[in-house]
């Protein structure tokens, strides 16, 4: 499971609750392996995680020098900003 897996889902929990839906506290991811379907549970981030990590993205968008690279170079390859020169990478 990834961060981004766990940040997605959160964000359609943070949408939901603020159209008025009950949301669980606890989100799944479907992963398929070896052939077979799994639900893989984790905590839903809180709405504000959210919203903050929104406001973060906003900066860096505006800001692209603020960003910190990858922890790993495999993560480079073929990613969207490197091939747009939008960041070096590693
Ligand atoms: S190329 Fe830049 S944006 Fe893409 S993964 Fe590497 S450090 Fe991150």
């Amino acid at each position: 499971m990834h961060p981004s897996d766990i940040i997605q889902g959160s964000v359609y929990a943070t949408i939901l609750r603020a159209n008025g839906h009950a949301v669980h506290p606890q989100g799944y991811i479907r992963q398929i392996w070896d052939g077979r379907v799994r639900y893989l549970p984790f905590d839903l981030l809180p709405d504000e995680k959210i919203v903050g990590l929104y406001h973060y993205r906003r900066q860096l968008l505006a800001n692209p020098n603020l960003a910190r690279f990858s922890v790993h170079p495999a993560l480079c390859r073929g990613c969207g900003h490197r091939e747009q020169g939008r960041c070096e990478g590693r």
